[in-house]
């Protein structure tokens, strides 16, 4: 089932959804990759899951993604002897190790190595910013805040430290538990909350030793700052809108993103943007106005996917927020300006033979008004470097590898269909043509252009360009 939609649609499953027919339903509507929330799922949750969206998969003879999304060092309060405390701008409380539950005088923060982070001057912004407390003393195990605004805390709320830069790696004890068990399952794509450092993903690249695709959520300014290097140390990036508008100023979220995204695409990694886009259809059939222009405007910048969060995982309406998310989607990519927005930000070609080849490709396809831009692509690169092009034409990406296929339901235009290796030259023309006539990307009379490696099967080692001609059979001829 061929989608004529560039960009991608991430959907969260929970309660709301991940039923085998939910799955399927959404699926339908227009996701194309799923993520499964390690903050929320257990592990039997999760494998049940992965079952239902091989079984989805399967039926319907199309690659799907799967992201699993690790919680990260997610910290919170510890409780109070009311389960809540009212505060108002001044007051003043510890918080400290002591696990009993808090008063107005004292709190326990179960974290030790925030405790040792923060210095006088920071500040923790708990329940999503609701609160805003300010450290003005410090000692060992402990620190005193003063309420800046807000007025209520209560057990166990979240807090955000943007400015303490903490010690510890992005891997929780929980994580490396989830970690070990996801990676025993079909799941394409890990993604790590939190992460300040490239080296927070350089010690998930040792664990997960290349078995899946791992993403960086932006959602710290630590990691703003090391943007470039965290691209480079990760094979795929997420606006992480949620906690990035808590730890940073709101009004910076916009720019931030379109950074994220332009850097992204020069990078050639596929990026996310996620959180809050449909929000209001939690609760509504219909999105708001300010929500369809959200949508929009990331579709225009280019990004690689859009991200529903509770709409599709638990909220009253997960069906129609996919199906609204692929109207907007479709609505823009037709619109004229869309082509002409999405080719003003085309970077540059690298100065290597793939990338030459790859902008070549988007190029005579375009120029000769091709089908379709066809690449073989054992390990996803070289259809990654096809994507970086934007092209105008659709990319039909063709692996022996079902992981490849499916990691690359997160890249922009990529069409994924696995099939086994070529034999010769001949075999690739064929192979490409019959199945760009099968999946409806060519009809018989329209021209396609190959890009592969040969030798095929050695990454990033695209170094040949091949038109080819779609038979009244759909079998391939390059005369
Ligand atoms: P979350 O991540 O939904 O796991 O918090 C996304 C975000 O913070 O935007
Ligand atoms: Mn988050």
């Amino acid at each position: 089932m061929k989608r004529s939609r560039r960009v991608k649609i991430l959907a969260t499953l929970g309660p709301a959804s991940n039923t085998l027919e939910m799955i399927r339903k959404l699926h339908e509507a227009g996701a194309d990759v799923f993520r499964i929330n390690m903050s929320h799922a257990s592990h039997d949750l999760m494998r049940e899951t992965v079952k239902n969206i091989r079984k989805v998969e399967e039926d319907v003879g199309a690659s799907i993604g799967i992201l699993a999304d690790i919680q990260g060092p997610k910290h919170r309060l510890g409780t109070f002897e009311k389960g809540e405390l009212d505060v108002k701008p001044g007051d003043q409380i510890t918080l400290d190790s002591d696990p009993t539950p808090g008063n107005s005088e004292r709190v326990h923060l179960p974290h030790p190595d925030i405790l040792d982070a923060m210095q006088i001057g920071h500040r923790l912004l708990v329940n999503d910013g609701k609160v805003n407390l300010k450290v003005v003393e410090t000692g060992s195990g402990w620190a005193k805040v003063e309420v800046v605004s807000g007025t209520w805390l209560a057990d166990k709320k979240g807090v955000n430290l943007p400015d303490s830069e903490l010690r510890s790696g992005a891997l929780t004890e929980k994580d490396h538990k989830d970690l070990a068990a996801v990676l025993k399952e079909d799941i394409d794509w890990v993604a790590l909350s939190f992460i300040q450092r490239p080296e927070d993903m350089a010690e998930a690249r040792k664990i997960c030793q290349g078995k899946v695709g791992l993403m960086a959520k932006i959602e710290k300014p630590q990691a703003v700052e090391r943007l470039d290097d965290i691209i480079e140390m990760s094979d795929a990036i997420m606006v992480a809108r949620g906690d990035l508008g808590v730890e940073m100023p709101l009004e910076m979220v916009p720019s931030i993103q379109k950074k994220m995204i332009r850097k992204c695409r020069k990078a050639g990694r596929p990026v996310v943007v996620a959180t809050q886009m449909l929000e209001s259809m939690i609760t509504s059939p219909v999105p708001t106005r300010a929500e369809v222009s959200d949508v929009a405007n990331a579709v225009y910048e280019g990004a690689d996917a859009i991200m529903l969060s509770a709409e599709s995982a638990a909220g009253d309406y997960p069906f129609e927020a996919v199906s609204t998310m692929n109207s907007i989607a479709e609505s823009i990519e037709n619109d004229k300006g869309y082509a002409a927005t999405i080719e003003a930000q085309r970077p540059e070609p690298e100065p290597t033979g793939a990338d030459a080849i790859s902008f070549g490709a988007a190029e005579i396809a375009s120029t000769l008004d091709l089908a379709a831009i066809v690449c073989f692509t054992a390990s996803g690169s070289t259809g990654l470097r096809a994507a970086r092009t934007r092209p105008s034409k659709p990319i039909l990406t063709l692996s022996p590898v079902p992981e490849t296929a499916r990691r690359l339901c997160l890249t922009w235009g990529t069409f994924s269909v696995t099939t086994p290796d070529p034999t010769d030259l001949d075999d690739m023309v064929d192979k490409a043509c019959r199945v760009a006539f099968r999946e409806g990307v060519a009809r018989p009379g329209d021209r396609i252009i190959i890009s592969a490696g040969v030798p095929l099967r050695t990454p990033g080692s695209t170094n040949m360009l091949r038109i080819a001609y779609i038979g009244s059979d759909g079998q391939g001829s390059v005369h």
